[in-house]
């Protein structure tokens, strides 16, 4: 996992270094860009339940404040290394600086397994780790989040702990009432992911993948208005260059547009039936233990499948089980098999580095959207583009999350709370600037969707581009 980071780090510093050169950056701005503006890297010891005490590994990595107060989660798992957290923080930097928020990057982690650990122990280990970081955060300075295995249960803890490492500033400083409430908000503040009834914002949950719907949408209308105008200049996307009767860019209607999506967790999920509630035909999902097709290119039933997994454990164990899931003409699939399917468009929403060298000869879908983070590497990323397939990056796909944890950071500052259709009103606005901003780049300087994406980010984080 350390090798993981190293190599992670390594191709989020690639992209940076790529970018640079295009923009002819010196190589003071180039340095200031890669190296994160602080490392807090700390052990802190946690009385386990047998009463022996355990010390834990913890980081916190606060990469850039250019736009704004460091951002991004905090991750649970053993496999974190400090390239692995300031390679997050970096690509944090860049995808806050894509969404247009005023935010910087930032990334935190500690070195556990969670599942070894008691309700009791993962609290005490979520309280200490915040009492390591409480003196570096703030809601004007450094916001955290749940990322991999953590989760709004584990951001009230945290929080909680965090008001009672700020409640004697709190009392000393003034005696005003109005002060202390607004003050609390901003304790709030500087946590999102919480609860819903601790300040946490509606919408939160489905964010990513409704984020990613909504690109998706602009990437298609966006197509079509660009072939209806002048077929001949059509930059990627060959094949559906050479077919103007392709379904996709057909009409604004989707319901011939297949889709593939692997991983079925929140983001897989959310995305799939946002998707076929705006009318995609979603054909094909999985988990990591397989998947399942339509095999008459009818649209799966999403939520009456993930009700059959929360009762037989996977998907692959939903077909046609019992009569439980509506899936007489369809059939279990692996997930490279999910990968290599025909499909208008692959959603790889569970790991990085599924479309590889081994498997990019056989992807076969004409766009793909990126909503893990890195599910296709910088080889095959390459590769792809070249023969036409659009990919549009996970900096710029899966940011409706960073999105809405924004909108929930400014409703505890303003003392709001905003209904969810308020809350998802406010989001496609800001996916839609986001992703024009992108494909005015990309289609102007001929770049893919990403080297765009890093240009604009780029841009925007030295404060050259409004
Ligand atoms: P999750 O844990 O809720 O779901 C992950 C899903 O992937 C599960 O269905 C799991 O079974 C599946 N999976 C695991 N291994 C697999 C494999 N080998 N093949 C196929 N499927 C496999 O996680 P999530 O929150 O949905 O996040 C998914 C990805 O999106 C991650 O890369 C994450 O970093 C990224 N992401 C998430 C958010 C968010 O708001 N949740 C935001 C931005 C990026």
């Amino acid at each position: 996992m350390t090798n993981t980071g190293i190599q992670m780090l390594e191709s989020a510093k690639a992209i940076m270094r790529k970018t640079a050169k295009q923009l002819h950056l010196t190589d003071e701005q180039l340095e200031r860009l890669l190296e994160p503006e602080v490392i807090h890297e700390f052990n802190f010891e946690v009385m386990m339940d047998k009463g022996n005490l355990r010390l834990f590994k913890g980081y916190r990595i606060q990469h850039n404040s250019n736009l704004g107060p460091y951002k991004g989660g905090i991750r649970f798992h053993k496999g974190v290394s400090q390239e692995e957290v300031q390679a997050l923080a970096t690509l944090m930097t860049i995808k806050c600086a894509v969404a247009g928020i005023p935010y910087g990057g930032g990334k935190g982690g500690v070195v556990v397994d969670p599942k070894t650990l008691s309700e009791h122990e993962l609290k005490a280990v979520s309280k200490a780790y915040v009492r390591a970081i409480s003196s570096v955060i703030g809601p004007y300075v450094d916001v955290p989040a749940p990322d991999v295995n953590t989760n709004p249960k584990i951001m009230r803890w945290m929080v909680e702990e965090y008001i009672q490492t700020q409640k004697s500033k709190l009392k000393t400083q003034t005696h005003n009432s109005q002060i202390i409430s607004q003050r609390k908000n901003e304790l709030y503040a500087t946590f999102t992911g919480k609860p819903v009834d601790m300040g946490g914002t509606l919408g939160r949950t489905e964010a990513t993948g409704r984020g990613g719907v909504i690109i998706l949408k602009a990437l298609l209308s966006r197509l079509k208005s660009q072939i209806t105008n002048n077929p001949s200049t059509m930059l990627r996307a060959s094949k559906l260059q050479t077919n103007s009767s392709n379904p996709i860019i057909a009409d604004n209607s989707w319901e011939n547009v297949t889709i593939a999506i692997q991983g079925f967790g929140n983001v897989g999920y959310y995305f799939g039936t946002i998707a076929s509630e705006a009318g995609f035909k979603v054909i094909a999902v999985s988990d990591s233990k397989g998947g399942i097709m339509s095999n008459n290119h009818t649209s799966l039933d999403l939520p009456l499948i993930s009700d059959c997994k929360k009762n037989k454990g996977t998907l692959a164990g939903c077909y046609c089980a019992g009569g439980v899931c509506d899936l007489k003409n369809g059939k279990v699939i692996t997930n490279q098999e999910l990968l290599e399917l025909p499909v208008d468009i692959l959603v790889p929403a569970a790991l990085e580095n599924v479309i590889n060298a081994q498997n990019m000869h056989k992807i076969r879908a004409n766009i793909i959207i990126e909503m893990a983070n890195g599910p296709v590497t910088e080889e095959a990323y390459e590769y792809l583009t070249k023969k036409g397939v659009i990919i549009v990056p996970d900096v710029l796909a899966n940011s409706g999350g960073v999105t809405v944890s924004y909108l929930e950071w400014y409703q505890n500052i303003k003392n709001q709370h905003w209904t969810e259709k308020r809350v998802n009103a406010k989001l496609e606005k800001m996916m839609i600037h986001a992703f024009e901003a992108i494909w005015k780049t990309s289609t102007e300087k001929k770049l893919s969707l990403k080297q765009a994406a890093f240009e604009v980010a780029i841009l925007r984080i030295l404060k050259k581009e409004k």
